[in-house]
C-alpha cells in the first residue's frame, strides 16, 4: 500500500504588546486573578473595543517574516460559542478576511528544503481561564481575556513528526527574533493544535482528520503525531475511515483520548463585529514595517556563511536561535577565529545546554569570559583538555577564565627543554610500548603521548610531545 500522511498544525500565539487587543488593560502574565480586567474585556453592555496598533503591527511583522501577502483592508467578525470564559458569548476574530495569507516556512528534509504553506494568519482575542481547584470548584480569570492573538494555520502538507517538529522550531525561533512574542509554550504563548489524516494513494481512500488539541510542548506534538499516524494507518489497513474527532494528549498513558466527535462543517456561528470599523491598512505602514524588522534566521544563514566561511550545517545551526547567534557574533569579535568559536560553541556549549535543559539565553557564562578562554586555548597558553574542563567550570560559575588558569597553574607548558626532559624519563621506562610501535604498533603512539601527559599533570603541550616522541623513535 502507498499511503501519505497529511498534518496540519494550527498554532495560536500570543502577542507581547504592553495593553490588550481592544482595551487599555494590561497584558501581562501571572497577576493576581482578575486584576487587569475593564468593562471592555469583561464583554459589559455597550462597551466598545478599539483596536490596539501594536497588536495589528506585530501580526503584520509575522506575516512578512513568514512570506505572507497582507491584506490592505479587513474587518473583524464574532465567533458565537458559549463558554464560562467568554463572558460576551462571543470571541472577536477574523472568519472571511485574515489579515495575511498564502505564506510558508521552510523545512529541512532528507530530500533538501521543503516549503510547507501557510493558508493564513488571522488575528483575535484570547479568551479567559477556568481553573480547577481541588474543592472540585471552577475559578475563572478573565486577565487572558482579550489579550492579542495571532492564529497561524498550515496547508496539511507535512508528512512526519520530524518535518512539524522543525516547521515549529523555525516559527518559534523566527517569532523570537523579531521579539513579538515571548513564545512560552508553558505559559501558553504558544500553542499548537495537530490535524493529522492518512490517504492510499493508489485507491485514494482516506481517513477522515483527527485533530489533537492544546498540546503544550514540543515533545507532545512529536508524540501526539507519531501516535496518531499509527492509528489512522490501522483504520485505513481495515478500510475504516474513523471518526472527525478531536481528541487530547495523555502524557500518563501516552496516548490520545477522545474529547468529543463533530460533525461535518463549522461548530460555529460567525457575525461582524459591527463595534470595529473597517480596517485599512496602507501600503506605506506595511513598508514601514518590512523596512524595520530585523534580520531573520535564514538571511542571518546567508551572511554567516559568506561573512565567515564557515560550513552550511554550522550556519544553519548557529542563526536558529537569536541569542546563540548574537553571542556567536561577539565572541568571533574577540578571538578572531568564526570556525574554532562554532566548534565549541556547536558541541561544548550546546551539549551543556541541553544536559541543563535551559534555553541558551539563560546561561551564565559572559561571551567575554567564554571569548578569553578561547584565546587561551587559540593561543596554545592552555591545552584543548584544560579548555574542556574550565569550559565545564565556566559554565556552572562564569569567573575570569584568564585567572583562574594562572591561579590554578593550568598554563600550558611549550618549553622544548622542559618537555624533551619529560620525553626521555617516559622513553626510559617504557621499552615495551618502544618495541610496540617499531613492530607497527601505532597505538603505542597514543600511549605514549598519554604517559607524557600524565607526567606533566596534563599541563604539557600534547602536539609537542607528539611530534619529540616521533622524532627519537624513527623506525
Ligand atoms: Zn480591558
Amino acid at each position: 500500500m502507498n499511503y501519505k500522511t497529511l498534518i496540519g498544525l494550527e498554532i495560536h500565539v500570543e502577542l507581547s504588546t504592553n495593553s490588550k487587543m481592544f482595551c487599555g488593560c494590561k497584558n501581562e502574565f501571572g497577576s493576581a486573578p482578575n486584576t487587569n480586567v475593564c468593562p471592555i474585556c469583561l464583554g459589559h453592555p455597550g462597551a466598545l473595543p478599539v483596536m490596539n496598533k501594536k497588536a495589528l503591527e506585530y501580526a503584520i511583522m509575522a506575516g512578512l517574516s513568514f512570506n505572507c501577502n497582507i491584506r490592505n483592508s479587513f474587518k473583524m467578525d464574532r465567533k458565537k460559542y458559549f463558554y464560562p470564559d467568554l463572558t460576551k458569548g462571543y470571541q472577536i476574530t477574523q472568519q472571511d478576511m485574515p489579515l495575511c495569507e498564502n505564506g510558508y516556512i521552510e523545512v529541512h528534509t532528507k530530500d533538501g528544503i521543503k516549503k510547507i504553506g501557510l493558508i493564513r494568519i488571522h488575528i483575535e482575542e484570547d479568551t479567559g481561564k477556568s481553573i480547577h481547584n481541588e474543592e472540585g470548584n471552577t475559578l475563572l480569570d478573565y486577565n487572558r481575556a482579550g489579550v492579542p492573538l495571532i492564529e497561524i494555520v498550515s496547508e496539511p502538507e507535512m508528512s512526519n513528526a520530524d518535518e512539524a517538529k522543525e516547521f515549529l522550531e523555525n516559527l518559534k525561533e523566527t517569532l523570537k527574533f523579531i521579539g513579538i512574542s515571548d513564545v512560552k509554550m508553558e505559559q501558553g504563548s504558544l500553542r499548537c493544535d495537530v490535524n493529522i489524516n492518512v490517504i492510499d494513494e493508489d485507491s485514494n481512500f482516506k481517513t477522515r482528520i483527527t485533530e489533537v488539541k492544546n498540546l503544550n510542548s514540543f515533545k507532545a506534538v512529536y508524540k501526539a503525531i507519531n501516535y496518531e499516524e499509527k492509528r489512522h494507518l490501522e483504520m485505513l489497513e481495515n478500510k475504516d475511515e474513523g471518526f472527525k474527532e478531536t481528541r487530547r494528549w495523555d502524557d500518563a498513558s501516552n496516548s490520545t483520548v477522545v474529547m468529543r466527535r463533530k460533525e461535518e462543517g463549522s461548530d460555529y456561528r460567525f457575525s461582524v463585529e459591527g463595534d470595529i470599523p473597517v480596517t485599512i491598512v496602507e501600503d506605506e505602514f506595511i513598508e514601514e514595517i518590512k523596512n524595520n524588522l530585523p534580520e531573520l534566521p535564514s538571511q542571518l544563514m546567508k551572511r554567516f556563511i559568506k561573512e565567515y566561511n564557515i560550513s552550511e550545517y554550522d550556519a544553519d545551526i548557529l542563526s536558529r536561535n537569536k541569542y546563540l547567534s548574537k553571542y556567536f557574533e561577539i565572541v568571533t569579535k574577540e578571538v578572531k577565529d568564526p570556525q574554532l568559536v562554532s566548534n565549541w560553541l556547536l558541541s561544548d556549549v550546546l551539549r551543556r545546554v541541553n544536559e541543563a535543559e535551559i534555553e541558551f539565553e539563560e546561561i551564565k557564562m559572559e561571551s567575554k569570559n567564554f571569548a578569553k578562554l578561547l584565546n587561551l586555548i587559540k593561543n596554545k597558553d592552555i591545552n584543548n583538555n584544560t579548555g574542556k574542563k574550565v569550559l565545564r567550570k565556566l559554565f556552572e560559575d562564569n569567573f575570569d577564565p584568564e585567572e583562574y588558569v594562572k591561579e590554578k597553574g593550568l598554563i600550558q607548558v611549550n618549553d622544548d627543554s622542559v618537555l624533551e626532559k619529560i620525553v626521555d624519563e617516559v622513553l626510559a621506562n617504557n621499552q615495551e610500548s618502544i618495541n610496540d610501535y617499531k613492530n607497527g604498533k601505532d597505538r603505542a603512539l597514543g600511549f605514549l603521548v598519554g604517559q607524557c601527559m600524565k607526567a606533566s599533570k596534563g599541563k604539557g603541550n600534547p602536539q609537542k610531545f607528539n611530534e619529540m616522541i616521533l622524532k627519537k623513535l624513527v623506525r
